[in-house]
């Protein structure tokens, strides 16, 4: 499983806000496939909050309509994919928060 991180692969997108959580987002990978470039159309989950998000044309993106959630459920492969991904990415917000929970402890 690759993870989100730059690499040599990674898909430059037009600088954007995502519309979930704000965050800056600059890039994009594919989990499953490093030399696949993004489409319109295609899920793009945001790293930070792993909203679901679709392309646009110009590679901005926008939050998944509810039609296009019900596209992404009717092919399994897709939908599959989709929910690995958001699950890996889960994880990695989940560890990260992980990684910055400090606690003091007395001397
Ligand atoms: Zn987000």
């Amino acid at each position: 499983m690759r993870k989100p991180h730059p690499d040599p692969d990674d898909t430059r997108l037009p600088e954007q806000h995502c519309p979930n959580c704000n965050e800056l987002l600059t890039g994009s990978a594919s989990f499953f496939d490093p030399h696949s470039r993004p489409k319109e159309g295609d899920a793009n989950i945001c790293v930070y909050c792993a909203a679901v998000l679709v392309f646009n044309a110009d590679l901005t993106s926008h939050p998944a309509t509810d039609a296009e959630l019900a596209e992404f459920r009717a092919d399994e492969g897709s939908w599959q994919e989709l929910r690995t991904t958001q699950d890996a990415i889960r994880r990695a917000i989940a560890h990260r928060r992980r990684r910055h929970a400090w606690f003091s402890t007395a001397n």
